[in-house]
């Protein structure tokens, strides 16, 4: 999702205290203390990958308090859509980073998150952009640093390919599958699933959810 300039995007970043811009700002001054030193607390640590506008993470954060949330997106322009609504997220847990995922692992230290959600992430269809895939085993690697020793990745996706070629490099590198459905709505809205904006718009479209869970081998 990529969404035209808006004006004043990158200063309304720079500006909200909920939000942290890794090229200006540093957050990798956090890297091992964002518990302890941003949410002050020692809750879990819990991030999206590709937050696009912030739906299921915001609503991720509003029910469930006792969790720390990081929502990651790279363009300013579509971050700046989930300001509005932080704002009137009443509890203290949720802090946006604007910042390409390639450099995740600098923002993290090993053992500091306990669960990746990718949701509807970039298909990049050519095969000599296998790499750029929040599913790939390059991105495999880097969430390995940083994941604790029980932690998971639940990723959802309309995108059939993109999803069989997920559940191929989860095994070549040696996850663990725990979850694999190839139409988690098949009976409805499953219950206990907090939709994306983009889930929200395929399956009212009618197009079949993927949904996998995996954690590492220990
Ligand atoms: N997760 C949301 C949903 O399900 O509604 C948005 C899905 S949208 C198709 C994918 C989002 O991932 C876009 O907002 C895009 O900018 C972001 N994204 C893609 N590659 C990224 C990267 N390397 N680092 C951070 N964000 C990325």
């Amino acid at each position: 999702m990529r969404l035209r300039n808006i004006p004043g995007s990158q200063e309304r970043i720079l500006e909200n205290k909920y939000t942290i811009q890794t090229d200006g700002a540093d957050g990798a001054d956090y890297r091992g203390k964002w518990a302890k030193e941003f949410f002050h607390n020692d809750h879990p640590v819990h991030i999206e990958v590709g937050m696009g506008k912030g739906k299921f993470i915001l609503e991720m954060a509003r029910q469930n308090p006792d969790i720390n949330y990081i929502g990651i997106e790279k363009y300013s322009s579509v971050l700046v859509r989930a300001l509005d609504q932080r704002e009137e997220l009443e509890s203290d847990n949720l802090l946006f980073l604007r910042m390409d995922a390639e450099d995740i692992d600098q923002y993290f230290a090993p053992g500091e998150v306990a669960k990746i959600y990718l949701n509807f992430s970039d298909p990049w269809p050519k095969d000599r952009h296998a790499k750029r895939r929040l599913t790939s085993r390059q991105f495999l690697e880097r969430y390995d640093r940083f994941l604790v020793q029980d932690g998971s990745i639940q990723f959802k996706t309309d995108n059939r390919p993109l999803f069989d070629f997920s559940v191929e490099e989860i095994k070549d590198t040696g996850w663990i599958l725990d979850e694999c459905s190839f139409d988690l709505h098949a009976d409805g809205p499953a219950p206990n699933n907090v939709m994306t904006e983009y889930e929200e718009k395929f399956f009212r479209k009618g197009n079949p959810i993927c949904r996998l869970v995996c954690h590492r081998n220990p």
